[in-house]
């Protein structure tokens, strides 16, 4: 359904988009997934045909942007990350204006009516835009990426200042478009990519790192967990224990706790839980461990996991090359 092609994008001599590649399959929610600065609303607007590119191409359904620009549009709708919203319309103007913008030539009221149903703005119909909330402004943003019925629906951002409870929202929203869209979700957070999408593909300083199915990417994930663990006894002790403890791949005392407890940061070898043999270890020195908290995996996390992961495929690479010099 999306296809791009060795995209590359320079801003003068900044190198904003480094030949990236990948593909949409029709149906699938993909994560655009990377740190601010990494190229992501770049790669967005050129598939959108809001920037052109410096080389490299993109397609929707077999279309090319900029060869096809007019056809290849109109299966796209696109939420940027600011909102083209007109402040002085109301939603009602608004949603006109678009479908007038978009030559869109389906029953007009049907059509507008059902788009205000699914992203639930109907009572804000008849009201100015400038004076919604955020939540119901970024609503009124994706419904305008809705009119014409495009097959594919992008968001760039779409949940940035926004908050808890519309964040939620709009997560259930864009799944919901999943179900009979294509949809590209454009991301820094972490969890949002893994709540929402079926694919995440990363991108760092303009290059893809990563294009795994959600669980495969959960599992590099996991490899490599880290505990915050609080632990009542003689601390030096602790930490000597706790590194003998089977699968712990690092530990050291972070600080002191409430009475005769500290606290230590402890890392597991990949794929390892260590919590029960942590338990039973201390346990047996008679140490009650009085608290034990996960911490996050970040998208720092992943990046770490990835170069570890590609720099072991290089060594085993040239491992083989090795091995195969030495056949000869
Ligand atoms: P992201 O969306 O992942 O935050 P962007 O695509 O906005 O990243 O930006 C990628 C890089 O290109 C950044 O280093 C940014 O500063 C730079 N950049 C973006 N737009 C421009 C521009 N119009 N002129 C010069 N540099 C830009």
């Amino acid at each position: 359904m999306i296809k791009i092609e060795n995209l590359v994008k320079r801003y003068g001599d900044k190198l904003a988009v480094d030949n990236v590649s990948f593909t949409v399959e029709e149906g699938e929610i993909v994560g655009f997934l990377g740190p601010n600065g990494a190229g992501k609303s770049t790669t967005m607007n050129i598939l959108t045909g809001y920037l052109s590119s410096t080389s490299g191409k993109a397609f929707i359904n077999g279309k090319d942007i900029l060869e096809s620009p007019m056809e290849a549009k109109k299966l796209i709708g696109f939420l940027p990350e600011q909102p083209p919203l007109y402040l002085d319309m109301t939603v009602e103007e608004y949603l006109n204006f678009v479908y007038e913008l978009k030559g869109c030539t389906l029953n007009r009221r049907k059509h507008i009516a059902e788009i205000c149903e699914v992203v639930q703005i109907k009572d804000v119909y008849k009201r100015l835009i400038r004076n919604l909330s955020k939540g119901y402004k970024q609503r009124v943003g994706i419904a305008q990426a809705l009119v014409g019925n495009p097959k594919v629906v992008i968001f760039d951002e779409p949940t940035v200042g926004l908050d808890p409870k519309q964040i939620i929202e709009i997560r259930n929203l864009i799944r919901m478009l999943g179900k009979d869209h294509t949809v590209i979700l454009s991301t820094h957070i972490l969890p949002e990519a893994q709540a929402v999408c079926d694919r995440i593909v990363i991108i760092n300083k303009g290059q893809i790192v990563a294009n795994e199915k959600r669980e495969d990417l959960q599992n590099l994930i996991t490899g490599n967990r880290r505990f915050e663990v609080q632990i009542c006894g003689p601390k030096k002790e602790v930490l000597s224990a706790v590194k003998e403890v089977t699968g712990v791949s690092y530990a050291e005392i972070l600080g002191g706790g409430e009475g005769d407890s500290s606290s230590f940061l402890i890392e597991s070898q990949p794929g390892v839980d260590i919590r029960k043999s942590l338990f039973h270890k201390m346990a047996a020195n008679s140490w009650p461990i009085i608290g034990l908290s996960s911490l996050g995996v970040t998208l720092e996390d992943i990046f770490i996991s990835l170069v570890d992961r590609n720099q072991k495929s290089e060594k085993s690479k040239s491992k083989k090359i090795k091995l195969n010099e030495g056949d000869k």
